[in-house]
């Protein structure tokens, strides 16, 4: 098979936007995982569905198609016949996919998913666990990190400039810090950096830095 890139680190440590640069800049496609849990948990809220209810869930899970398709401004995200790429951004989505993402059934899923749009390799793949548990066997892992107050800081920005509201820099660290800590105490699959993993702390740098960063490293 190709090379595999996995990218993986903490909410909001810039993994989106380094990823997308990072597979545009080796022609490799681009496997944003976070966005399928998303997409799910958008599902299960639109039909009224309780988070804490794992066997209406894993129907869900189940029944539920969920694409990635490439356009011109990005990657299209579907489940079934709906176009939910904006829906799962939001702040009610946000709130609430660390729970649906810590359930079993759910994982499985997904990963299985995962593990076959990548089984010819040349994608690089982003999320919490593609060093760890999806590509354990990825030729290049990379751990994105920066401090809470940072990560923060670029969330808050982003919430601005998509006009999804107004929430303080203070909320938004405690949001952060919360989904964090779910992440990475869940049973299964939990948010790690892999031994083999190069962690890059992106505190003062700037995206093409840390594309480049990673790019060279790809090279080397
Ligand atoms: O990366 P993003 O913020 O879109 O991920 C949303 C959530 O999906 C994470 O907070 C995490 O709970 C879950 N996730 C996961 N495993 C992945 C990718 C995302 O559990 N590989």
């Amino acid at each position: 098979r190709q090379p595999i890139v996995a990218i993986d680190g903490p909410a909001g440590a810039g993994k989106s936007t380094v990823t997308r640069r990072v597979a545009q800049e080796l022609g490799l496609i681009y496997l944003d995982t976070g966005a399928m849990y998303r997409a799910l948990t958008w599902r299960v809220m639109s039909a009224n569905i309780d988070i804490d209810d794992e066997p209406a869930i894993a129907e869900i899970v189940s029944q539920s198609e969920i694409s990635l398709v490439e356009s011109n401004d990005g990657v299209q995200v579907w489940i079934d016949e709906e176009e939910v790429t904006k829906e799962i951004r939001s702040l009610e989505v946000t709130a609430n996919v660390s729970a649906i993402a810590a359930l079993a059934t759910v994982r499985r899923e997904l990963v299985k998913q995962q593990q076959r749009w990548g089984a010819k390799g040349g994608i690089v793949a982003e999320g919490r666990d593609i060093g760890t548990f999806v590509f354990p066997d990825a030729e290049l892992k990379i751990f994105l990190t920066a401090s809470v107050e940072e990560r923060a800081r670029r969330r808050w920005q982003d919430i601005k400039e998509q006009k999804q509201g107004d929430m303080s820099l203070e909320q938004l660290e405690k949001d952060i810090q919360q989904r964090d800590l779910r992440d990475s105490t869940r049973a299964i699959a939990p948010l790690r950096k892999a031994g083999d993993a190069i962690e890059i702390k992106t505190d003062g740098m700037s995206i093409s830095e840390v594309t480049e960063r990673i790019v060279n490293l790809y090279h080397q």
